[in-house]
C-alpha cells in the first residue's frame, strides 16, 4: 500500500513569504520601499476577496499596498490612464489588474498596457514571450507556485513525464513551459478538452497536473500508482471547495498530492509577492 504524501501549499507559501519579507527588509535597508498596486474594477465578490487577501499579505510582508477601486461602469480610457500613471509611479513596483474585468472592458488590453518590468502577475506578452525563449523575466504566479512546491518537496522533474491537463494561458500553457525548460527537463504532454482517452494518457504520467475546473475529474483511473498529483482546480460545489482531483479516492494510489484548499492556492499569492520583490530588486540594479 502506498502512503500518499501531502504536499502542503500553505507550508511552502509560508517559507516563500518569509523569504520575501527578508528581501523587502534588505531593499528597505538600501533606501528602497516596495509597493504593489492593485486595480479592482466593479464589485465581483470573488475578486474582492482575492484582492483583499493579496493586499493583506503584501502589508504583512512590508510591501505597501496601493489600491485603486473603480466603478464597474468606468470607461476603458480611465482604466488605461490609471495603468499608465502606475507605470510611471516610482512608488509602484508591481501592478496587478484583477481579472476578469466587468463586461464592456478589455482585460487583455489592460494587461498589455502594464510595464513588463512591473507585471507582478507575469502575464504580459513580453514576459510570456521571455518564458518561451528561456530568458529571465517575471513568470506567472500559479505555475511558478507549482514548480516551487515540487522543488520544496524534492520531487524530481528531470526526465519525468508530466501530463498537464488544461491549456489556459494563465496556468496550463506556462506551466508546461516551466516544466520542460532546459535545466528542468520534464517531458511534457499538454492535454485539454479534446484529448481522446484522457484517463489512459494521464496514467502514463509521473506527474499529473490538473488545471481544468471540473470537480474531481482526476480519479484513480487517471493516476499511475506512486505518481505525483498537483491539483490547481478550485471548484465551488455543494460539498464546499473541491479540486480537480478526487483527493480521498487517490489516497493510497498517488505518491504525493496537493490538497484543495491549502494546496496551490496559497502559492499563487506568495509568488505574486515574490514577483513584486523581484521587480523592486530589478528597479534599483
Ligand atoms: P480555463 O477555463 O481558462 O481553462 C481550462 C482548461 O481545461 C482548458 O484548456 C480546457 O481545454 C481544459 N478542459 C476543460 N474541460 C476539460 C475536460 N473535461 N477534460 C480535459 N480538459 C478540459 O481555466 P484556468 O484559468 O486555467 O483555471 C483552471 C482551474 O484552475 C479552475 O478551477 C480555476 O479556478 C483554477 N485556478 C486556480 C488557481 C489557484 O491559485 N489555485 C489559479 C488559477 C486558476
Amino acid at each position: 500500500m502506498i502512503e500518499t504524501q501531502l504536499l502542503s501549499g500553505t507550508a511552502v507559501a509560508s517559507t516563500v513569504k518569509e523569504e520575501v519579507a527578508e528581501r523587502v527588509s534588505v531593499l528597505n535597508g538600501r533606501g528602497k520601499s516596495v509597493g504593489l498596486a492593485t486595480v479592482l474594477v466593479g464589485e465581483d465578490p470573488a475578486s474582492e476577496v482575492y484582492v483583499r487577501n493579496k493586499r493583506r499579505t503584501a502589508e504583512k510582508l512590508g510591501i505597501a499596498s496601493i489600491h485603486h477601486q473603480l466603478a464597474a461602469d468606468t470607461p476603458q480610457s480611465e482604466v488605461d490612464d490609471l495603468i499608465v500613471r502606475l507605470n510611471q509611479d516610482p512608488a509602484v513596483d508591481g501592478i496587478l489588474v484583477q481579472l476578469p474585468l466587468p463586461d464592456g472592458l478589455d482585460g487583455e488590453r489592460a494587461v498589455n498596457l502594464i510595464d513588463p518590468a512591473k507585471d507582478a502577475d507575469g502575464l504580459h506578452p513580453t514576459n510570456l514571450g521571455k518564458l518561451i525563449l528561456g530568458q529571465p523575466g517575471l513568470t506567472p504566479c500559479t505555475p511558478t507556485g507549482v514548480m516551487r512546491i515540487l522543488d520544496h518537496y524534492g520531487i524530481g522533474v528531470s526526465g519525468k513525464h508530466a501530463v498537464v491537463i488544461g491549456r489556459s494561458f494563465l496556468v496550463g500553457r506556462p506551466l508546461a513551459m516551466l516544466l520542460n525548460q532546459k535545466g528542468t527537463d520534464a517531458t511534457v504532454t499538454m492535454a485539454h478538452s479534446r484529448t481522446p482517452d484522457l484517463a489512459a494518457l494521464s496514467r502514463t504520467a509521473d506527474i499529473v497536473v490538473a488545471a481544468v475546473g471540473v470537480a474531481k475529474l482526476v480519479g484513480p483511473d487517471f493516476v499511475k500508482p506512486g505518481a505525483t498529483v498537483i491539483d490547481v482546480g478550485i471548484n465551488r460545489t455543494e460539498d464546499g471547495l473541491v479540486g480537480d482531483a478526487d483527493f480521498e479516492a487517490l489516497q493510497g494510489i498517488a505518491g504525493a498530492i496537493t490538497p484543495v484548499p491549502k494546496g496551490v492556492g496559497p502559492m499563487t499569492v506568495a509568488m505574486l509577492m515574490s514577483n513584486t520583490a523581484s521587480a523592486a530588486e530589478a528597479a534599483i540594479t
